[in-house]
């Protein structure tokens, strides 16, 4: 594990599952428009979360890309998850920015639903096609952008599915905020 700290803001990284995240206020889901069940993250998360998810993500649907919507997490052990619709890379443009809004609108939220600690996948990294790299260097750099502005979220976790993405998130992590790698 490695973490980082900005404007009192604990950033870290590790290895796991994200639908396994008990120590969590919220998670965020890599969704998709309709907010359904599917492969990768939304899959574990519906899986874990049970019926009730689907059922009440429903109304919300479809998302666009870049916007994150709140709903409870059922029967996950955390109290929120955030529906966040990445871009597909080469297909919804521009990616970057749109890859940004998912984060600022995800800690938008977490921020006005009080939320203390917030996990999140690595978003658009999967089917949606986004190079790893560039997707974390987005991702931090928005948190740090953001960062200064939260006063209710003091802890976000990056949850990577294998050891390799989580170096490189931990690498990324640590040349955007001036310090040795972890
Ligand atoms: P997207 O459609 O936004 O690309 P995916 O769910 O396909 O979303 O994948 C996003 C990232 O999450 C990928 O890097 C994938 O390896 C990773 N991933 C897949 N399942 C899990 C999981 N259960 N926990 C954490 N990360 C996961």
């Amino acid at each position: 594990m490695s973490e980082r700290k900005v404007h009192d803001v604990i950033i870290e990284c590790v290895q796991g599952d994200i639908a396994d995240q008990p120590d969590m206020d919220g998670i965020i889901n890599a969704a998709n428009a309709e907010l359904r069940t599917g492969g990768g993250v939304a899959g574990a998360i519906h899986r874990a979360a049970g019926p009730g998810l689907e059922e009440e993500c429903r109304p919300l649907a479809p998302i666009r890309p870049g916007q994150a919507v709140i709903t409870g997490a059922h029967n996950l052990p955390n109290r929120f998850v955030i529906h966040c619709l990445g871009p597909v890379y080469g297909k919804d443009h521009p990616s970057d920015s749109l890859l940004a809004s998912c984060y600022r609108e995800a800690l938008g939220l977490a921020e006005t639903h009080g939320l203390d600690s917030v996990a999140s996948p690595a978003i658009s990294t999967g089917v949606f096609g986004y190079p790893m790299e560039e997707a974390a260097q987005v991702a931090f750099r928005t948190i740090t952008e953001e960062a200064p502005g939260l006063s209710a979220v003091r802890r976000i976790r990056f949850v990577l599915f294998s050891e390799k993405d989580r170096r490189l998130h931990a690498r990324v992590l640590n040349e955007l905020t001036g310090q040795d790698e972890a």
